[in-house]
């Protein structure tokens, strides 16, 4: 009998199943779908990179041994980005309702490419001042796809909840309308999908396919800078659907104005209906995010632990959310209570990144302005006394170490300086710390300061 990927990954998540705790098994395993098998390496697709990254990170080894078992041959696993292409309510309705621990995997071609990752609905998305926008827009949409805003355009940065939202109303419109279709795919695959079409003389039926649904889901549509030939398909695609009042939601890392090389006929159709941002969550909603996610996996963090990570942890919603996992994954395997002390070493990294990340030349300016006793002002004047002088050149240092500024927009903070001088700033810093303890710690202190 012919292996199949299905069957074996499906036999291989009834082990799973059996082995790991139910909310574990639900958030990583269960939507995962077995793409196909090439030679000695089972393909899995992922709903997102950050799945991908954490099944990586922490499952391999356990992926790898369970799927060999249930292939009865070695067998290594892969992970790339899956997507979902048409639906149809019936199957998809039992898939959600069901879960993925019915599966029928081995004939049902449409079902093994159902990818809405279950775990993205509108009951796990907690609203904030930072989305609330964008969830109204988002309910009034899939409650009423092609009547409200059309198209509904989602524009926000890195792990703020675009994806998620695409895919809750993609899960709330096939599950309260019968028939619907349905189609949820990253920009990207539907140019691949494009481009093989193409090749393979089969350009009327891809049209058929996303010509033909009610709600069509594309999620990161900035993968259309300078594709012209996929800006064409698109266009044509968009008006089809928009001629005919069926839905379309698009997510974009950056207003649509702002995509290099996005044909304008795009950019204004992309402006018709209701462009909606999703911030990053303040303090209160980090919090509600967190308590959130201790119910999904009833594990409760201690008060002082769930505000470090809040206050910590402000730039990215995924980050919070790996954060959490990994803290929760850590407290289940070694069965001793989640401190500050565990949590401070697990998250190094994790918090290094954060940290760097919400560090602003201003940022800097202030505060080392503040610790050498001198004015903001100072740091962007062109006054050379050496108590402020040097202050400045540690803050370009610091500006140079922790941002991502090239020189030239280092120097233009500072009162416009010439890229020159930062270099020689951060020349002189460095080799002022090499012969005098005291710069140096001076410097290291200021840094830790930035970076928490
Ligand atoms: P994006 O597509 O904008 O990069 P995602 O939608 O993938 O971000 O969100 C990243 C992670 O954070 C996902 O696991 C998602 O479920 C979660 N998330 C984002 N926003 C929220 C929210 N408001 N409430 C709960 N979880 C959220
Ligand atoms: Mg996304």
């Amino acid at each position: 009998m012919l292996e199949s990927a299905e069957s074996i990954w499906s036999q291989a998540q009834d082990v799973l199943r059996g082995m790991l705790k139910a909310e574990i098994f639900t958030m990583w395993f269960a939507p995962l779908r077995a793409r196909g098998i090439d030679g000695h390496t089972l393909q899995l697709e992922t709903p997102d990179d950050f799945s991908e990254v954490w099944l990586r990170e922490n499952y391999s080894d356990l992926l790898r041994s369970v799927v060999t078992r249930s292939a009865g041959r070695t067998l290594e696993v892969t992970f790339c980005l899956g997507a979902a292409p048409v639906q149809q309510t019936s199957e998809v309705q039992s898939e959600l309702s069901m879960g993925p621990s019915t599966p029928e995997p081995s004939s049902n071609s449409r079902t093994s490419e159902v990818f809405l990752n279950p775990n993205n609905t509108f009951d796990t998305f907690v609203v904030g001042n930072n989305n609330n926008l964008a969830h109204g827009a988002a309910i009034a949409v899939a409650q009423n796809p092609g009547k409200t805003y059309n198209p509904l355009f989602f524009i926000g940065g890195v792990g703020l909840g675009k994806t998620h939202l695409l895919q809750a109303i993609g899960q709330f419109v096939l599950s309260h309308r019968k028939n619907a279709r349905v189609a949820y795919l990253p920009c990207e695959k539907f140019t691949n999908e494009f481009i093989e079409a193409l090749q393979g003389g089969q350009l009327p039926k891809f049209r058929r396919k996303y010509r033909l649904v009610d709600v069509l889901l594309i999620d990161d549509v900035q993968f259309l800078a300078g594709k012209e030939r996929i800006q064409e398909e698109f266009f044509h695609t968009f008006n089809a659907l928009h001629g005919n009042r069926k839905q379309i939601v698009l997510s974009c890392d950056r207003p649509a104005s702002e995509i290099q090389g996005l044909e304008q006929r795009l950019v204004s159709r992309f402006e018709w209906g209701l462009t909606a941002d999703l911030q990053p969550p303040d303090m209160e909603t980090r919090q509600a995010i967190l308590r959130k996610k201790e119910r999904v996996f009833r594990v409760e963090l201690p008060d002082d632990v769930r505000s470090f990570l809040a206050k910590r942890i402000r730039s990215n919603i995924r980050r919070l959310e790996g954060a959490f996992v990994r803290i929760a994954s850590v407290a289940s395997l070694t069965g001793k209570p989640i401190t500050l002390d565990v949590v401070e070493n697990q998250l190094r990294e994790i918090l290094q990144e954060e940290g760097r990340q919400s560090i602003t030349i201003d940022l800097i300016q202030r505060r080392v302005a503040e610790h050498y006793d001198i004015r903001h002002a100072d740091m962007l004047s062109k006054r050379r006394p050496e108590n402020i002088a040097f202050p400045r050149q540690v803050a370009m240092y610091l500006a140079r170490q922790l941002t991502d500024s090239s020189l030239a927009v280092i120097g233009d903070a500072f009162g416009g300086r010439d890229h020159g001088t930062v270099l020689h700033a951060c020349r002189q810093v460095k080799d002022r710390m090499e012969v005098d303890s005291n710069v140096r710690q001076t410097v290291s202190y200021l840094e830790k300061q930035l970076l928490r």
